[in-house]
């Protein structure tokens, strides 16, 4: 009730509010939004901010998001990409109403192409592309008319339909719009509508050899599809005048354009581009890896889809660029996992103890809760046996004083089942402990009284003769400094050469059972998923995220 009371309260972003202005004003019943991606890579956490965006508009105003795949370049496009756009949405927890193309509108574009040369406003320019820069100006100087401008409509007619059919090489001819050379925005200075490019397209086939290009296929777009409320990035702000005037001039659906900042995150790069490089060139296993910041490698880690809608909740929508802390999707993750994940035990690093008046050969079931945090899901099971493995850095020869953990003479709580105390240690020959030597005390098994013993520290453990060996895969951040991108050289130059350890890991036997998808909290040791590498014999899982943030402990 309260919160419900809260989310009402809390105020509206500047886009929402302008939604909301215009359901009152009666200007709009509904809106439409639509999301846009070009599926050229996979989607990644810029893209999630603008899916939440564009789909949570629908969620709470009446109305619907279409998906749209703006597939107008040919040669970076790829079906794989399309499935994988789709998935990632479903996945984040959004439903879009029709699934559209940029390239199913082909058709019509051309034929509002046409209509344009026939009003005067666009021509057949012959211009080489360095010719057309040359005459553009700059933005302190107006540009020059094209020798080609003045066509009738006639040959520009003739010369679009040859343009189409085929008759001219990659390059040799562009249709312009007719508008103003010496416009004081770059964006109006006849911009080009249409490019010559005899590419294979992932949906049209061989049938088209010219494409429109961005400006003249997603107003369009949006106008045959009614979008109402048309949001894009800031980047994107000067192509407002070019977007009002093809939709004026074609006297098509007035959709209308707004702009929001850009979401960039520290020590990552939100770059298709550059995501599509470090796949190419190996630096990580392929779109999916889980230090990719890619929907699917998020969701390979661990990351749940809560944890990155609640992340995109806090963040806002904002008019001005800034760098968002990646601490903050960090947390939110850990947030969300410390809720759900089911805990298990599982030692990283292994120390053998002999619990020395526990019998051979016999094993006492123990049994612990799976999540503290949510009673419904019960105890499991977890075998004790005279000997178990606990963590090295668990056990100190010499403590300092405020070790509450294993030590010689010392008590801890092995979690789960019984109180030991430490009564020997053995060393080889170089010096290392390799077994350590306990009595267990009766009586003091999880839920006993145990008055009268005061213990301060619980440790995980296994039992060595039940324990699954499974490969523990440990990720730090991909990159080591905040702005990989904005540094001298190549961002790759900042990569993070810690960003993975693949460990062994011992297990209690519950792991078994493990699903992909299931979030794990490996007791005292991180968040953890299942990776899709496990096999029968080898399960393998993925840090999801350590307990705490050990980059701001570091300072950094
Ligand atoms: P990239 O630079 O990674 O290729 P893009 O903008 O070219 O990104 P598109 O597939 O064209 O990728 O983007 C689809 C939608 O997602 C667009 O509306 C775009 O503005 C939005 N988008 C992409 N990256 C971000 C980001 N970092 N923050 C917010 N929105 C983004
Ligand atoms: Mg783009």
């Amino acid at each position: 009730m309260i919160t419900e009371d809260k989310k009402e309260e809390k105020s509206l972003n500047f886009i929402e509010e302008i939604i909301n202005a215009d359901l009152q004003s009666g200007k709009y019943t509904q809106i439409i939004t639509r999301f846009p991606p070009e599926p050229n890579g996979y989607l990644h956490i810029g893209h999630a901010t603008s899916i939440h965006l564009n789909f949570g508009l629908t969620k709470k105003f009446p109305g619907y998001t279409n998906l749209r795949f703006d597939d107008t370049n040919p040669v970076t496009e790829d079906t794989e990409y399309v499935e994988n756009i789709k998935n990632d949405i479903r996945w984040l927890g959004f439903q879009w109403e029709n699934e559209n193309y940029a390239s199913d509108y082909f058709d019509t574009l051309y034929g509002y192409a046409i209509r344009l040369i026939n009003e005067g406003l666009a021509y057949v320019d012959d211009s080489t592309s360095e010719e057309i820069a040359t005459l553009k100006g700059t933005p302190t100087e107006p540009g020059k008319d094209s020798p080609y401008r003045n066509r009738s409509v006639e040959e520009n007619l003739a010369l679009f339909e040859q343009m189409k059919s085929g008759a001219f090489p990659d390059g040799s001819r562009t249709l312009r719009a007719k508008i103003d050379m010496a416009h004081i925005n770059m964006l109006m200075r006849d911009p080009i509508l249409y490019r010559i490019k005899h590419a294979h397209h992932h949906r049209t086939g061989n049938k088209w050899c010219i494409y429109p290009m961005y400006d003249f296929a997603h107003g369009q777009s949006d106008a045959i599809e009614t979008v109402t409320h048309s949001i894009c990035t800031l980047e994107f702000a000067p192509h407002r005048e070019l977007y009002d005037w093809l939709i004026e001039k074609l006297g098509i659906y007035p959709s209308h354009q707004y702009e929001f900042a850009r979401r960039n995150l520290n020590y990552t790069v939100t770059s298709k581009r550059k995501l599509l490089q470090l796949v190419q060139e190996g630096h990580v296993s392929g779109w999916d890896d889980p230090r990719m910041p890619t929907i699917s490698g998020m969701r390979r880690r661990g990351y749940t889809a809560f944890a990155i809608r609640d992340f995109c909740d806090r963040i806002g929508v904002a008019k001005r660029e800034n760098m968002v802390d990646v601490g903050l999707l960090e947390f939110c993750v850990r947030e969300d996992l410390n809720k759900i994940a089911l805990r298990r035990m599982v030692v990283l690093d292994p120390l053998k103890v002999v619990i020395t008046n526990f019998p051979e050969g016999v094993t006492e079931m123990c049994h612990s809760e799976n999540n503290p945090e949510d009673i419904s899901t019960g105890n499991r099971e977890i075998p004790f046996t005279r000997e178990i493995f606990i963590e090295k850095e668990d056990f100190m020869e010499v403590p300092s004083k405020k070790y509450f953990r294993l030590a010689p003479g010392k008590m801890v709580r092995l979690k789960g089942a019984y109180i030991i105390q430490c009564d020997d240690f053995v060393k080889d020959e170089n010096g290392e402990i390799t077994e350590v030597r306990c009595t267990y005390i009766e009586n003091s098994k999880s839920g006993q009284d145990t008055t009268g013993i005061n213990v301060k520290g619980t440790l995980h453990w296994v039992s060595a003769q039940h324990a699954l060996e499974v490969e523990v895969r440990l990720y730090d951040r991909l990159f080591s400094v905040e702005d990989p991108s904005s540094e001298e050289g190549d961002f790759k130059d900042y990569l993070n050469p810690d960003s993975l350890h693949v460990i062994t890991g011992y297990a209690e036997p519950a792991l078994l059972e493990a699903q992909e998808g299931e979030a794990f909290q490996f007791l005292r040791k991180g968040y953890f998923a299942k990776d899709p590498d496990s096999t029968v014999e080898k399960l393998v899982f993925n840090r999801t995220s350590t307990l705490r943030d050990n980059w701001a402990k570091a300072g950094n």
